[in-house]
């Protein structure tokens, strides 16, 4: 098919939730991709964060290939080796003590917030506090809990019970947290708000308030998980556990899957009948996340993934046109002095480089595997383009 073709039936047939640049992808290779017309470019996105391995890897495609030739599903009344065996790496990769597993990310919040709704039952306290600027996902109930109202507005009444807080800000936190709350959600760097990380000091402090309050620390990982900032999870560059993390994007290097991790004080609070997924630690998708598991949560891989991030925020931050660089590990945020980020994405796009944006930011979501020279090319097509803005 041709690019037009695909375009014209995308006006016909798909709904326009999402604001298309004209680019049909067919064939990736790690940070390489190739469209419709043959056209080559460098990807700086891993389609938001979730080919962890790049595209295609080999030894990924050959696991999800032959599992698919086994046993391609199985009800979650029976015993799944892939989903048992997937379960025991992500446990010992994160500290946590059990996980539930289901297909997005905001599926996984969902059951965060089902743990804690469960976790304050006893005492009435069921109000959770997330962050202003935060994105949770688009239910109804992961979006009440997104701190920002241009999500809400459309879709009133959302699901009650959510307080939002000032990031990097304990005292905004301490203000709201009484004793009808069971639980604070965060994201440590906030993705989709525009690359904002949260400083150490503030998520060491919630840890402590949170055992104060004997209210549950949430970690939304969905994007900063699975070696994105250069730890396994983030908060293990922050050097704390939380109570419950959330995990989906990169968990399974392409294909569908979410998982609920929970600590050891919580890791048995929900019984048979209080949570389910159909699709839920499919052997496919567990296939594919036992490859990226076993090679990300490897210390030498994610000393890498560090070692590029630094790497790039350097090489941006010498670029003329940017103010300011933010971010942890391969999740960067580049704020340019003047131009338009979505201009400047698809002028990217034009030139063969893959990129996107965050609120007023372009963000940079390699693939974790991608190679110096990828990042090279890819960063001169940037600096080609930075110079027409
Ligand atoms: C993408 C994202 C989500 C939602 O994940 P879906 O798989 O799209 O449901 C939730 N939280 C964060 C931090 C995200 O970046």
């Amino acid at each position: 098919m041709t690019f037009q073709q695909v375009k014209d039936q995308d006006q016909a047939y798909i709904m326009h939730t999402y604001g298309r640049v004209d680019v049909a992808l067919v064939k990736g290779k790690n940070a390489r991709a190739w469209d419709t017309e043959g056209k080559e470019y460098i990807d700086f996105t891993s389609g938001i964060g979730v080919n962890a391995l790049g595209y295609s890897d080999p030894a990924w495609a050959a696991a999800v290939a032959k599992q698919a030739g086994e046993i391609q599903h199985l009800c979650n009344y029976y015993y799944s080796p892939e989903n048992t065996a997937l379960a025991e790496a992500l446990i010992k990769a994160s500290g946590m003590a059990k996980a539930f597993f289901c297909n997005s990310g905001a599926e996984a919040n969902e059951c965060a917030i089902k743990i804690a709704r469960k976790y304050g039952e006893k005492r009435g306290a069921n109000k959770i506090i997330t962050l202003k600027n935060s994105f949770h996902g688009r239910t109804l109930t992961t979006l009440a809990a997104t701190g920002q109202e241009a999500f809400h507005k459309d879709f009133l009444p959302l699901t009650e019970g959510f307080l939002y807080a000032e990031g990097n800000n304990l005292d905004s936190v301490k203000a709201l947290l009484g004793a009808d709350v069971c639980g604070v959600l965060l994201e440590t760097v906030q993705g989709e708000g525009g690359v904002v990380p949260m400083e150490k000091v503030f998520v060491q402090g919630l840890r402590k308030l949170c055992t104060e309050a004997d209210a549950l620390l949430m970690i939304d990982e969905v994007q900063t998980g699975v070696g994105r900032t250069g730890y396994f999870y983030s908060y293990q560059g922050y050097d704390i556990l939380p109570d419950v993390a959330t995990s989906a994007k990169g968990l399974a290097g392409g294909l569908p899957m979410g998982a609920c991790l929970a600590g050891e004080k919580v890791k048995d609070l929900l019984g048979p009948g209080m949570q389910g997924s159909t699709f839920g630690g499919n052997p496919v998708a567990c296939a594919g996340a036992r490859e990226v598991v076993k090679r990300v949560s490897d210390p030498e891989f994610l000393e890498e993934v560090r070692e590029k991030g630094d790497y790039l925020r350097e090489r941006l931050s010498a670029m003329p046109q940017v103010e300011a660089v933010r971010g942890q590990g391969l999740m960067l945020g580049v704020l340019l002095k003047q131009g338009d980020a979505h201009e400047v994405l698809v002028k990217c796009a034009e030139e063969g480089l893959l990129v996107l944006t965050a609120k007023e930011l372009v963000r940079f979501l390699p693939p974790l595997t991608i190679s110096r020279a990828d990042m090279d090319a890819g960063l001169a097509l940037f600096q080609k383009v930075l110079q027409t803005i």
